[in-house]
């Protein structure tokens, strides 16, 4: 079995591992940060109130801005991304959207991956024609058709792999494509994480994370964040962050990284685990196919150091879906992932959960799709609770 894909010649989970292990001591010696569960920081003088509003000195004002626990959430992302900053929010859409309109305004045009996450196409499907943007989706992985719709657009928005179809992008050349078009670009990295794969290291312009997934870790948290150069973080703040108010809260950001600690134990758990699923589901006589990226031949797998549990197949006409969904026991029903915990979602109740904005029919997602979040049980319990229910679902 193909463990790694190519091309990484750095350690990321030996590096993550001390750096989300390692704090500096916080006051009075604590090793966790502590919660600053406060809505505003008083001034001690007109005079530090006033060099702090001119920017002459540094202090949080009041915690729709800044907030220390967040910021110590922020320092971490950044550094695990490579990035000069990042800015926590209350969601990962959150995220996307205050990014997206940071830098995309009427008239204005976005190129996004076809097949990209559900809520970011409904976000770009309802909200954004009504402000006068246009949304082309392309197929990520042919760069000639990205290259064809990037003259005259402003954004490029990515998800590699994509999150339920793990369509792969090649970053080096599609982000050298976007530079050549003065375009910016966004990568949603929800599902390698900065463990395993590092986008801004091969171009990309700024990060996005639902980090109530594998960030947080324990499905215990919405949250979500933004990693880049501080130019763009500084705009994200001047012209969205502030004003959406989508901020993350203290006590979250906390959540947030007690979770990250383990971030280097635990994902390379799931891929261990994802990988012998999906093998077995290959060799499977109910299987049609498994979209993972081990088994991609695409060019954007170079910048992967490893993959996530989380992964789609196809079964076969004589399987019964909601009979094989609801006879599994382990595998609990539910969207999200990158918990502790397995669960399964058919991909027809997820693209068509809105109606009239059905991506599933436009990019031709077989209805026959299920996905898989491969959770920390025991990969053997997992794996007899996929044969059980295949065993029952044959019709
Ligand atoms: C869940 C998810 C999001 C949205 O994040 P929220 O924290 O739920 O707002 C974005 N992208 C991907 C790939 C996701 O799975």
């Amino acid at each position: 079995m193909n463990e790694h894909p190519t091309g990484i010649d750095r350690d990321y989970l030996a590096e993550a591992a001390t750096l989300l292990a390692h704090d500096e001591p916080f006051p009075g010696g604590a090793v966790v940060p502590p919660i600053y569960q406060t809505s505003l920081f008083t001034f001690a003088s007109y005079a530090e109130m006033a060099d702090t509003f001119a920017g002459k000195r540094r202090q949080p004002i009041y915690s729709r801005g800044d907030n220390p626990t967040v910021m110590e959430f922020e320092a971490k992302v950044a550094a695990l991304e490579g990035a000069q900053a990042a800015r926590g929010f209350s969601s990962g859409m959150a995220a996307i959207s205050a990014t997206v309109l940071a830098f995309v305004g009427a008239g204005e045009r976005i190129v996004a991956v076809r097949n990209c996450y559900g809520d970011a196409y409904r976000l770009f499907e309802r909200l954004l024609p009504r402000l006068n943007v246009r949304v082309d989706y392309v197929d990520g992985s042919d760069p000639d058709a990205v290259a064809a719709a990037l003259p005259g657009a402003k954004l490029l928005y990515l998800e590699s792999p994509t999150s339920m179809m793990f369509e792969l992008q090649d970053l080096t050349h599609l982000t050298r494509l976007a530079k050549e078009h003065g375009v910016i670009t966004t990568i949603d990295n929800s599902w390698a994480t900065p463990v395993f794969q590092k986008p801004i290291s091969h171009g990309v312009d700024l990060v996005l994370h639902s980090a109530s997934k594998y960030l947080g870790g324990h499905s215990d948290t919405v949250a979500g964040v933004v990693a880049g150069s501080s130019t763009h973080i500084r705009h994200i703040n001047e012209q969205t962050y502030s004003y959406l108010g989508g901020k993350l809260s203290p006590f979250e950001a906390w959540l947030l990284l007690r979770g990250l600690r383990t971030l280097p134990l635990r994902l390379p758990h799931h891929m261990k685990s994802g990988l012998v699923i999906a093998e077995r589901l290959k060799a499977h006589a109910h299987v049609e196919r498994v979209n993972h990226p081990v088994y991609s031949n695409h060019p954007g797998k170079a910048t992967l150091a490893g993959y996530a549990g989380l992964f789609s197949f196809e079964v076969a006409d004589d399987i019964d879906i909601p009979v094989f969904v609801d006879a599994l026991t382990y595998f609990r029903i539910g969207v999200s992932w990158g918990g502790h915990e397995s669960l399964v979602v058919p991909a027809k109740a997820s693209l068509e959960q809105t109606p009239g904005v059905n991506s599933m029919a436009r990019f031709g997602v077989s209805p026959r799709t299920i996905r898989l979040n491969i959770g920390l049980e025991s990969v053997e319990d997992l794996w007899a609770d996929i044969a059980q229910a295949f065993e029952k679902a044959r019709k």
